[in-house]
């Protein structure tokens, strides 16, 4: 790994040391993360994460560092960022060039890419919104999150796309119990009617 990339990444060397477990990203983020850093490495572009999910505190060093000109890409106001919620990673490649790809193919699919503000290793999963992170599958989000998620067929497999999917309307049931109803959906049939009544509604 060039010296350059730890450097551009933001984190990052150095006094910070944040977490870059991507079980640290929201469940439904996590199937999604995994695919874009499989497909990168995949393209042999040794994708690496830098940073996944941040505390308040985490965020305000970072902050103070950005504010002090020690940190070149940008950093959103603490209490703000998509990081404090788990609904973004920032991921370096080589050669740093890739990302401007990497990014166009993360959009192309629903995501966010902090290409779009000058912050390139910033991929963000959609419909992240302040006023809606605490609570973060509004039904007015599930349209976006649907049209993500099924771009993602090909990577992710199709049952475990459906599950993840279906978590969304249904988070209380199990994953066990969720590819049941994909592969026995005459067994859950009150728990379709549900579904397609969210869906709908
Ligand atoms: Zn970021």
């Amino acid at each position: 790994m060039k010296k350059a990339s730890a450097r551009e990444c933001g984190s990052r060397e150095g006094s910070l040391s944040l977490s870059t477990s991507l079980n640290a990203l929201i469940p439904e983020f996590r199937p999604f993360a995994r695919a874009l850093v499989d497909a990168a490495g995949a393209a042999g572009l040794m994708p690496r994460v830098t940073s996944t999910l941040r505390s308040r505190a985490e965020q305000e060093r970072l902050y103070r560092h950005y504010q002090q000109g020690l940190q070149t890409l940008p950093v959103a106001p603490p209490g703000t960022s998509a990081h404090e919620y788990g609904f973004a990673l920032d991921m370096v490649v080589s050669p740093m060039e890739a990302l401007t790809d990497v990014g166009r193919w993360w959009e192309s699919n629903g995501g966010v890419w902090g290409g779009e503000f000058h912050d390139p290793v910033h991929f963000e999963y959609p419909g992240f919104a302040l006023e809606s992170a605490a609570t973060p599958f509004e039904p007015s989000l599930y349209d976006k999150v649907l049209n993500f998620a099924i771009s993602f067929v090909p990577l992710v497999g199709e049952t475990q796309l459906a599950v993840t999917v279906l978590g969304f309307f249904l988070p209380g049931l199990s994953q066990s119990t969720l590819a049941d109803m994909i592969e026995n959906p005459l067994l859950h049939l009150e728990r379709w009617a549900a579904v397609q009544q969210q869906w709908i509604g």
